[in-house]
């Protein structure tokens, strides 16, 4: 379905998420101080404006009212990323996705009522940390403190054989969410399913257990 995004900052972290969701069809109104860097997503936006988003007339002429998403991807400048969320939270958009430069400024916009804080170089170094770890690990995501969704790669130790019969879910406590080989993915596994070789299984699990798997299991 279509949606309606307000990218607010349009350094290298809001323009690419300005032009990814461009690009997959949604409606985006990108908003910047800086007109080189509006000038620079004109093509890549529904809309491309200069404004203030720390001005609330400007927001509220621009109509930010209607748009159901925003993300707030104002850079070093604290002080005006905090207030922007905070007007655009009292305007009335569902869902504000900011920005934080670290844990304290994370905080700040979780107490203003931001409904999702990214902390992009911390969240991208723990996904390479894991990769670096073991280079089975493809993909990572963090669903709590404990429990982890990862994409592992199949070597020949568990290939050609059955769900069933690797029965992972009484061996490693680890539930296989889908299975994915060359460009098709298999996102409902049944037991009879056959694992190959170098295919790519999307695993759930408490994260000793996923460890566990990883280093003696496939
Ligand atoms: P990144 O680290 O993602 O590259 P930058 O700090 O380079 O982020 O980019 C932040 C962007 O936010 C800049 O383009 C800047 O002009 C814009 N910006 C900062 N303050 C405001 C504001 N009050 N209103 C609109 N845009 C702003």
């Amino acid at each position: 379905m279509k949606k309606q995004v307000v990218v607010i900052g349009l350094g290298r972290f809001g323009s690419s998420v300005c032009q990814e969701l461009y690009k997959m069809g949604h409606e985006v109104l990108a908003i910047d101080s800086n007109m080189e860097r509006v000038d620079a997503n004109r093509d890549h936006s529904s809309h491309a404006v200069i404004a203030n988003a720390t001005d609330e007339s400007e927001l509220k002429a621009l109509g930010v009212r209607n748009f159901d998403n925003a993300i707030v991807a104002i850079g070093d400048d604290l002080q005006a990323s905090v207030l922007c969320t905070l007007m655009l939270k009292e305007i009335g958009v569902s869902k504000v996705w900011v920005k934080a430069r670290d844990l304290q400024h994370q905080k700040i916009l979780e107490k203003v009522g931001a409904d999702r804080v990214i902390q992009p170089e911390y969240e991208m170094g723990v996904r390479v940390a894991h990769h670096m770890d073991s280079e089975k690990i493809i993909d990572y995501i963090d669903l709590s403190k404990d429990y982890s969704i990862q994409e592992l790669t199949a070597s020949d130790k568990i290939a050609n054989r059955t769900l069933a019969k690797l029965n992972l879910r009484e061996r490693y406590k680890i539930i296989i969410l889908a299975i994915k080989r060359g460009e098709d993915v298999n996102i409902a596994p049944v037991p009879n399913d056959e694992v190959q070789e170098n295919d790519v299984l999307i695993v759930m699990g408490h994260r000793d257990d996923l460890k566990r798997f990883e280093e003696k299991g496939i």
